[in-house]
């Protein structure tokens, strides 16, 4: 993985061009960007930290799907690798980040709802993923969700997932509130939770580093459309991220992205390119 974090004085700027604009960028915190040629500005991009094969932490640099994904479309804006700053996001504080400026971007397993779209805008979806569950490898009771009624189900504060089961399939279980999907994982693994239940994907990459201990039940269900989360108003932005996401499949690179985070995992992820839902 190329990608590293910089402080952006001292980024060397290559285009004659750009060195005006890279006069300007040195000073301010926040950064801008992103019209093509980035020159010396940076841009901030919030990914998940803590779920393998999509955004885990490897000695101080994020890697999987979702930051591959990420350092694509930045790369379409204008960015090369060495201008992006990487920010942890939780499920939890994906809108805030956003509203506040925090970060320009948000690439971190972030379903498109109608309830998030009206606080922040999407381009995409650049994966359209499924929710499963995960248990104990010796569980043999829990097999979709129905199965669920009276259990304990680890709940991850800002993500759907609980709720699609709860709420909107009406099932009984009885929700423990964890801060991400790691401490559910940790959760899961001390017995206080029967379960989770969140996208495929991300229980996928958990299974994977301990298949000993835990199962996917492989029930899929639902839809699960990754966004890339931006702020509201910027259409201009939200359009390249389409176009940017549309090229990635077109040249094969979301495919060969999966084949780098699952291929050696027994999830069969999508190859089917996702829908364009366009920008408002
Ligand atoms: N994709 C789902 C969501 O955005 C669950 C995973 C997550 O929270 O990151 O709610």
């Amino acid at each position: 993985m190329r990608v590293r974090r910089i402080s952006r004085i001292g980024t060397t700027v290559a285009a004659g061009a750009a060195l005006l604009l890279a006069a300007g960028a040195c000073g301010g915190a926040e950064m801008g960007g992103g019209d093509g040629g980035g020159g010396g500005e940076t841009i901030t991009i919030g990914v998940k930290y803590d779920q393998p094969g999509l955004g885990l932490d490897e000695g101080g640099n994020p890697v999987g799907f979702d930051v591959d994904v990420a350092t694509y479309i930045a790369g379409e804006l204008g960015f090369e690798p060495d201008q992006i700053e990487w920010t942890e996001a939780a499920s939890a504080n994906r809108e805030t980040f956003l509203q506040q400026g925090t970060v320009d971007m948000v690439i971190a397993t972030y379903s498109i709802t109608d309830e998030r779209k009206e606080l922040v805008d999407f381009g995409g979806p650049y994966y359209v993923a499924q929710q499963d569950i995960l248990v104990a490898a010796d569980n043999d009771d829990i097999k979709g969700p129905e199965d669920l009624d009276g259990k304990v189900l680890c709940s991850a504060s800002g993500s759907r997932s609980a709720n699609n089961i709860t709420e909107d399939m009406g099932i009984g279980a009885e929700l423990r509130e964890a801060g991400n999907y790691s401490e559910c994982i940790e959760l899961l693994s001390n017995g206080t939770v029967d379960a989770v239940s969140t996208d495929n994907t991300i229980l996928a990459g958990f299974a994977a580093q301990s298949p000993d201990e835990f199962k996917m039940v492989n029930a899929p269900f639902g839809e699960e459309k990754y966004g890339v989360g931006l702020p509201k108003g910027d259409t201009e932005r939200c359009e390249a991220v389409n176009e940017a996401i549309t090229k990635m499949w077109d040249e094969g690179q979301a495919v060969e992205y999966l084949d780098t985070a699952f291929g050696e995992t027994d999830f069969a992820f999508s190859e089917e390119q996702p829908e364009p839902e366009g920008c408002a």
